[in-house]
């Protein structure tokens, strides 16, 4: 349905582009549009400008985001672009301008061929770091006593996905593919707790996108403290079973039990 109503435009307005979120279902339309319009099509997009030519220059990330590839499309064609959200910051036009907003009416379903189709929340114990909402990460000022144990527990109780810096990555604490930073993911989360991490450059890299960050380290110059909203200076071992008595509680913060 999307595909024979999105045609007929294409054939109406000749669009230089077309851009689409980038999510399980924008890079399956777009992979579907640009079969439909015999067009090319880039996805996964983190960045795109004009190049020398006029022509746009679009910018995808390989390797973990550590190398990044500019493509241009050789042709002067209609091109069909995902890109990924929450990487570019919303376009503000440097002139005033008022873009023309054109309402059209859907086009005939297309034979339905997906019945009942639900939703289910991912597990936050498997889910990719990079879609994970709220994030504990563990560092190496949890490997102190009981501080590890700990620090999984209060992510087991918040439904948080739990992570960690490199070292503990490099002791096979927990896998690779839950590391934070330079050499391992950049994540977007809604919150995330960082528990014993110092804040070194090759971590923080990995967090700038986070909406919000809580700090707990008993280190009250610790570099982390600078990106924190809240910082809790303390041990992890008396901070955290505060948490977690709240939580399996159930009470407020503060309240008293
Ligand atoms: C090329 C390169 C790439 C790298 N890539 C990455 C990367 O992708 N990700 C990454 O994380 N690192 C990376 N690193 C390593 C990085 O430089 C740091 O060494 C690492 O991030 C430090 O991890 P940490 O904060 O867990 O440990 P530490 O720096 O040792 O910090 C531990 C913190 O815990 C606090 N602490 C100690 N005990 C307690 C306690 N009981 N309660 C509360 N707090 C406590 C301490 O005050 C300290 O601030 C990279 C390094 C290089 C050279």
């Amino acid at each position: 349905m999307y595909v024979s109503s999105i045609r007929p435009l294409v054939d109406r307005y000749q669009p230089s582009c077309i851009l689409l979120l980038s999510s399980s279902f924008g890079d399956d339309l777009g992979a579907r549009l640009a079969a439909e319009l015999q067009a090319p099509f880039v996805c996964q997009c983190v960045d795109f400008k004009t190049g020398s030519s006029e022509r746009p220059v679009f910018v995808k990330s390989s390797h973990r985001r550590m190398l990044y590839a500019q493509w241009m499309i050789a042709i002067r064609t209609c091109t069909i672009v995902t890109v990924v959200p929450e990487i570019l910051d919303p376009f503000y036009p440097t002139t005033p301008c008022s873009p023309e907003l054109v309402r059209i009416p859907a086009g005939p379903p297309a034979r339905q061929r997906i019945f009942g189709r639900t939703h289910r929340k991912g597990d936050p114990k498997t889910i990719d770091l990079c879609e994970a909402e709220v994030i504990v990460v563990a560092g190496r000022g949890a490997l102190h006593g009981k501080g590890y144990d700990l620090t999984a527990r209060f992510a087991d109780l918040l439904g948080a996905t739990l992570a960690c810096t490199r070292p503990l990555a490099d002791q096979g604490i927990l896998p690779f593919d839950r590391q934070i930073g330079q050499t391992g993911k950049a994540v977007s989360p809604k919150l995330l707790i960082t528990c014993g991490v110092s804040g070194a450059f090759e971590f923080t890299v990995g967090i700038e996108r986070s909406a919000k960050i809580i700090a707990i380290n008993t280190d009250a110059n610790a570099r982390i403290l600078q990106y924190a909203d809240l910082g809790i200076v303390g041990q992890l071992e008396e901070v955290l079973p505060e948490m977690i008595d709240q939580l399996q509680h159930q009470r407020p913060f503060g309240e008293a039990p």
